[in-house]
Parts: C-alpha cells; structure tokens; sequence
C-alpha cells in the first residue's frame, strides 16, 4: 500500500526543481529563434541551373514534385554545325502538405538546383495553398546560407620512411 500524501510530495519536489531553472520560452513571433545552420525549413530552387532532368521528381518517395518543360531548338552555327536543343522549364512546384522533408531530392539533382532554406514561416489556412511555384521557390534562394567552410578533416602523420632491405640491392 502507498504511503499517503506521497505523490502530493513527489510533485512538490518537481516543481521545487523546475522553480530554480531558467526559463527557456521564445518569444516568437517577437523573437526570432535562432536556428542551427542545417535546418530543413523549405526547399529553396536555383531555376537558372535546373535542366529539368526530371531526376527530384523521380527520386522523390511523395510524388510531391511537379515538373513540366519543352525542348526548344536552336539555330546552328557555323555551316557544318548541328542544331543544338535544350530543356526549358515551364513548372516547377512541390506540395509541401506532401513533403516530407527526407532530402532525396536535394541528394539527387545533380546541377545543384535544389537547396535547404531555414525559413519556416510559410504556414496556410488551406492545405492547396501549400503548393508552391517555381517564382516562390526561386524567392527562398535569398535564404539560404552560405556553404559552412569545409572541415579540414582528421591530420595525417606522414608514414616513417622505408628501410631499404638487402634485397633491394641497398
Ligand atoms: S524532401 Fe523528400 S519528400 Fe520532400 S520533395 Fe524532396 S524528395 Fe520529395
Ligand atoms: S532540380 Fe535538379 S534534379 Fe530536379 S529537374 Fe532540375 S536539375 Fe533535374
């Protein structure tokens, strides 16, 4: 049988210990938090170097991306040229109500178009509105960091040099 009063003494004591603590509330939206450097907030796209490959939208487990583009021709140059064509992009939009947040996609392009943005205000009162074009995709490239500086690894202590062995004719 449990002594009496004893969970009343119990939640006295924690709350004893929680009184001594520093507070820790942010005061968002006043305050800003202060993120660390890596947060996945949106998927920012840098359409100048999209070649519409179509490799994020394959790769990524939601379906969540919605690619659309044309192949223009362009005119040759020189007389023995050949005519060159290239991809151009007319949509570029991620359901974010589907995303996940995995990163596949970031993993996957190999131009370097798709990036992490910390920003994180871009909640909608109707979930359709969280498809989000490539003109607003384009925007959260201004939010994203700069690369973090490379970390210069593990230092390597250079191997002792070779004794030569008589029958390396030394
Ligand atoms: S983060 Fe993952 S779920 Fe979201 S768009 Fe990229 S691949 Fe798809
Ligand atoms: S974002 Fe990258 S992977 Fe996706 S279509 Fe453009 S170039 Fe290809």
């Amino acid at each position: 049988m449990g002594v009496p009063g004893k969970g009343l003494i119990e939640g006295l004591k924690v709350t004893a210990k929680t009184l001594a603590r520093r507070s820790v509330t942010e005061q968002y939206p006043d305050v800003q938090p202060e993120l660390p450097p890596r947060s996945r907030g949106v998927i920012a796209l840098l359409e100048e170097n999209c070649t519409s490959c179509m490799l994020c939208a394959r790769e990524c487990p939601s379906w969540c991306i919605y690619i659309d583009s044309h192949t223009e021709t362009a005119p040759s140059v020189g007389e023995q040229a050949r005519e060159r064509s290239r991809n151009v992009l007319d949509r570029f939009a991620i359901d974010f109500s589907l995303c996940m947040y995995c990163g596949i996609c970031i993993e996957a392009c190999p131009f370097d178009a798709l990036f992490w943005s910390p920003e994180f205000e871009y909640a909608e009162t109707d979930i359709r509105n969280l498809t989000h074009e490539k003109e607003r995709l384009r925007d959260w490239m201004w939010t994203v960091p700069a690369p973090q500086p490379i970390d210069p690894g593990p230092t390597v202590t250079p191997a002792p040099e070779a004794v030569p062995s008589p029958e390396d004719g030394a």
